[in-house]
C-alpha cells in the first residue's frame, strides 16, 4: 500500500537516459489518474549505482525502472530477485520495500506477451514454432515468456552464435539454433516470428532477412518501436502477415511497476499510445 502521507517518487535509471519514453508514459498515467506522485529520469553511472540505490529509498522513492547498462548489475544489488528475473539474468523493475529490502523483477516477458494478447488475440501459443532473431537481453525475456506459455519449439538465430548457444543451455532443448546467415530457413512453418535485434531501429542498419518462406497469416512482431512500423513489419504486412509493433510491449512492461509504486493498475489503450507517441 502506498503511504498517503508522502508523495511517492519513482523514476528510471540508465546511461544515457534522455531518449527514454518511460517518463512520458508514467507522467501521462499519473495525470490521467490524478495521482500525487512523480516519475523522474536519472542519468546514473555504473560507479554511482550502489550509492544511488541506497539513497533513493531514503528520499521517498518507492521504486525504479532500470535500463542499459544497469539491468544486469542491479540483480547483485537487490535483496530479493524474482525467479523470472534470475532466469533472464536482468531486472527492469525495482521495488523499494518498507522493510528496506530491494525487490528486483523483470517485466519484459510479460509485457511482450500482454502486447500479443491485446493485438493478436487470434494467435495460439501451441499453434506452431516461433522464429526468434537475436540473443541479447530482450531475447532472453521473450524466449522465457514463449516457453512459459507453451510454444512447442523456439528457432533461434543470432549474429554471434555463442550467445544463442548460451540461451539454449539456459532454456533447454526447445531452443533450436540456426545459423545467422541461413536464418531465413527458420521462417518455414513458423507460427510467430520475432525480431529482438536492434536492427531496423532509427540510425541502425535494416533487419534484412528474405521473407519468401513467410506464410500469409503468420504473426510477426518487432521489439523495435522507433520507427513504429519497421521495414521488417511493413514487408511482412505486404505478404499478408499480422504485424504487431513493439510500442505495446513497452507500455505493458511498464504497467506492473506503476501499479506497485502508485497503487493502481494503469490502462494500456489507444490514449496511452497516443500520449507516448506525441511526447
Ligand atoms: P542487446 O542485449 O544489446 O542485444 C542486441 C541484439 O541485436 C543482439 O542479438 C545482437 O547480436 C543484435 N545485433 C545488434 N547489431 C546487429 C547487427 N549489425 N547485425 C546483427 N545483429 C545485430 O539489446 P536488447 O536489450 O536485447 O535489445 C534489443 C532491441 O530490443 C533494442 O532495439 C531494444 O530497444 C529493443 N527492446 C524493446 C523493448 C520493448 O519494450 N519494445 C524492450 C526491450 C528491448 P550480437 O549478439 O551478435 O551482438
Amino acid at each position: 500500500m502506498t503511504d498517503l502521507t508522502k508523495i511517492p517518487l519513482a523514476g528510471v535509471i540508465g546511461q544515457p537516459i534522455a531518449h527514454s519514453r518511460s517518463p512520458a508514459l508514467h507522467g501521462y498515467w499519473l495525470r490521467r489518474y490524478g495521482i500525487r506522485g512523480h516519475y523522474i529520469p536519472m542519468d546514473v553511472s555504473q560507479s554511482d549505482l550502489q550509492q544511488v540505490l541506497e539513497i533513493l529509498p531514503r528520499l521517498g522513492f518507492v521504486g525504479l525502472n532500470v535500463t542499459i547498462p544497469h539491468k544486469e548489475t542491479v540483480l547483485g544489488l537487490a535483496d530479493v530477485v524474482t525467479d523470472r528475473a534470475a532466469l533472464i539474468g536482468a531486472a527492469n523493475t525495482l521495488i523499494f520495500r518498507k522493510d528496506g529490502r530491494i525487490h528486483a523483477d523483470n517485466t519484459d516477458g510479460s509485457g511482450f506477451m500482454a502486447n500479443l494478447r491485446q493485438n493478436a488475440p487470434q494467435w495460439s501459443p501451441a499453434s506452431g514454432p516461433a522464429a526468434v532473431f537475436g540473443a541479447g537481453g530482450a531475447a532472453r525475456a521473450v524466449i522465457a515468456a514463449l516457453i512459459e506459455v507453451g510454444v512447442p519449439e523456439i528457432r533461434l538465430a543470432n549474429r554471434t552464435r555463442p550467445r544463442a548457444e548460451a540461451l539454449r543451455s539456459d532454456f533447454g532443448a526447445k531452443v533450436v539454433i540456426h545459423d545467422w546467415v541461413q536464418s531465413a530457413n527458420m521462417l518455414e512453418g513458423a507460427a510467430i516470428v520475432v525480431n529482438t535485434t536492434s536492427l531496423g531501429m532509427t540510425g541502425k542498419p535494416d533487419f534484412r532477412v528474405p521473407l519468401d518462406a513467410l506464410a500469409a497469416g503468420t504473426l510477426v512482431t518487432d521489439l523495435v518501436y522507433t520507427p513504429l512500423k519497421t521495414r521488417f513489419l511493413l514487408e511482412a504486412e505486404e505478404r499478408g502477415c499480422h504485424a504487431v509493433d513493439g510500442l505495446g510491449m513497452l507500455l505493458h512492461q511498464a504497467a506492473p511497476g506503476f501499479e506497485r509504486w502508485f497503487g493502481l493498475r494503469p490502462e494500456v489503450d489507444d490514449a496511452t499510445r497516443a500520449a507516448v507517441l506525441s511526447a
